[in-house]
């Protein structure tokens, strides 16, 4: 049985009250309500940096509600300024981190180089990466889309020994499906996710790829999560937008 897990990728949205209270009703909800109980699902909530404290301080008591940030520097510490860095993170009880998200790639100008030592960084310090990977509507156009997933893969992920890999959480998301309001279709989705599993057996061997959860990201929502997560090779998913309102993360939440 793989772990099943919804996770909300807040963004650069949410001022502190607003963060604090869509917290609050995510952790003041049993697990029962929450659906955790039902379908074992993991959630986890990523809010902006600045909110990491606030947010953590909510969680006492809680089961099955995690915490993540959206980045983390590529160097370990210095001069850096603005940068937080993994050892920053993790001294604020932060369990995974988002890296490579396409909003990361395309801005910011991340390569898979770059992931790969901020991968190195999350296992370093005892957190788990949620690692993004995922084409853009011109590469699938031109039939070039699953090739270039798999060499995201390979480039960021596989240095990494056994040990580490099994603990990889893998998101893909294609970047034509993100804030768009345009979903892949499950059938895309098994698609990508099936060669994406097949990658990681070809490195890794069939056993920890069977272990891997990949999650799919691009608007999803409660309307169309049951669809998505019903596919054999689709273990969740990473959420924007409806990740900001507490009923649709619930409610996606439940839709395994
Ligand atoms: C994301 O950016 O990770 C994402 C999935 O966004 P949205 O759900 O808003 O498409």
């Amino acid at each position: 049985m793989r772990q099943k897990i919804v996770a909300g990728n807040w963004k650069m949205n949410l001022i502190k009250e607003e963060a604090q209270s869509l917290t609050a009703e995510i952790v003041g909800m049993s697990n029962d309500e929450l659906g955790t109980n039902q379908n074992g699902v993991k959630l986890i909530l990523c809010p902006s940096f600045v909110h990491i404290s606030t947010i953590k301080s909510l969680f006492k008591n809680v089961k099955n509600v995690h915490l993540g940030a959206q980045n983390v520097a590529s160097q370990a510490e210095g001069a850096y300024t603005g940068e937080v860095s993994a050892e920053m993170l993790v001294s604020y009880q932060v369990e995974y981190v988002i890296i490579g998200h396409s909003e990361r790639r395309q801005y910011f100008k991340e390569t898979n180089q770059e992931i790969a030592q901020k991968i190195d960084l999350i296992f370093g310090n005892g957190m788990l990466p949620i690692f993004c990977c995922g084409e853009t509507l011109e590469l699938r156009e031109e039939g070039n889309h699953i090739e270039f997933i798999k060499n995201q893969i390979s480039e960021s992920l596989f240095h990494l020994p056994a040990s580490k890999f099994e603990k990889v959480v893998i998101a893909y998301e294609p970047i034509w499906a993100i804030g768009t309001g345009k979903t892949a279709s499950s059938e895309q989705a098994q698609e990508i996710h099936a060669a994406i599993r097949e990658h990681i057996a070809s490195k890794y061997g069939q056993e920890i790829a069977d272990k891997t959860p990949i999650l799919y990201g691009g608007s999803c929502k409660p309307s169309n999560a049951k669809e998505l997560f019903a596919c054999a090779d689709v273990d969740g998913g990473l959420i924007g937008g409806a990740a900001l309102k507490s009923r649709d993360f619930i409610e996606i939440a439940k839709s395994f």
